[in-house]
């Protein structure tokens, strides 16, 4: 198994409370996250699989893949689901000063639609790394972390190993992150329709942040 857990230590919000880990309140709810995209295949696999079960998810886009596939951009708009900026290119907070890294997530920005009826845009970092110092020069954007990771994106262990995971590490108001990547593509094909499935059974609904 993992080294890290499928759910995040509860620790985490209590020492970064300025971020959102998981939403409160609303029965049966939940709130999937698909980052890295947007790449013709695994996102279109996605989407189509969210619409099967009119599920509505939040994609943390690369600024850098918005523009080289600006077709599959537009079907996630399309789709009514929200997007939010993954940085322009998926840049780690720890090894990059702090003028860069904020220059790098306006550069996403800008391939971005704008944000109707939201008071701050939708940001989540790259691998959850940020600085102190970046969370405060951040302070404009919604930072949105997680509680469970499907680590669909991991080589090692099998797409039935990390679903059975996934599923008990989820609940109600649960962010839960997939990536729709290449590098994840094989094990989210496993993972997301059978978790889509599980949860709506037992009456759950997938709505975006
Ligand atoms: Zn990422």
């Amino acid at each position: 198994m993992p080294i890290i857990p499928h759910r995040i230590p509860s620790l985490f919000p209590k020492l970064f409370p300025g971020m959102l880990w998981r939403m409160n309140g609303g029965e049966k709810k939940m709130f999937l996250t698909f980052d890295d995209g947007p790449v013709p295949g695994p996102t279109e696999f996605a989407l189509e699989t969210l619409q099967k079960f009119g599920a509505k998810a939040t994609f943390f886009c690369i600024g850098h893949n918005i523009q080289k596939y600006p077709e599959v951009f537009h079907k996630i708009v399309a789709g009514g689901h929200a997007v939010g900026n993954h940085t322009f290119n998926h840049l780690s907070g720890w090894s990059t000063p702090t003028v860069s890294y904020v220059e790098n997530v306006k550069q996403c920005d800008h391939h971005l639609p704008t944000i109707n009826g939201r008071s701050r845009r939708l940001f989540r970092p790259p691998y959850g790394r940020l600085t102190f110092g970046q969370i405060k020069a951040l302070g404009q954007y919604h930072i949105v972390m997680w509680d469970v990771l499907s680590h669909d994106y991991r080589q090692s262990g099998s797409g039935e190993q990390f679903l059975k995971a996934t599923v008990a590490a989820a609940r109600t108001g649960s962010i839960v992150v997939f990536h729709d990547s290449l590098k994840a593509e094989v094990k989210l094909y496993h993972i997301l329709p059978r978790f889509l499935d599980h949860f709506s059974n037992l009456g759950f609904s997938f709505t975006s942040l």
